[in-house]
């Protein structure tokens, strides 16, 4: 059984927009592409499991 080395327990992520410094919090494992609120700016694309972040990661949530 594999197990991916990206993987966290947190649910949750706070990140911050890298164009528009909008603060966001999202979920980790988002089914779609998350966009920025703000600007529309992408802020992690979906990758099946835990997202590939774009902007920059604040803190992790539980
Ligand atoms: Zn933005």
């Amino acid at each position: 059984m594999p197990i991916k080395k990206r993987t966290t327990s947190s649910k949750f992520v706070e990140v911050e927009c890298t164009k528009c410094k909008n603060e966001q919090v999202v979920f980790s494992k988002p089914s779609r592409d998350l966009k920025c609120l703000v600007c529309g700016e992408t802020l992690a694309t979906s990758s099946g499991g835990i997202a590939d972040f774009k902007a920059k990661i604040k803190s992790l949530l539980e």
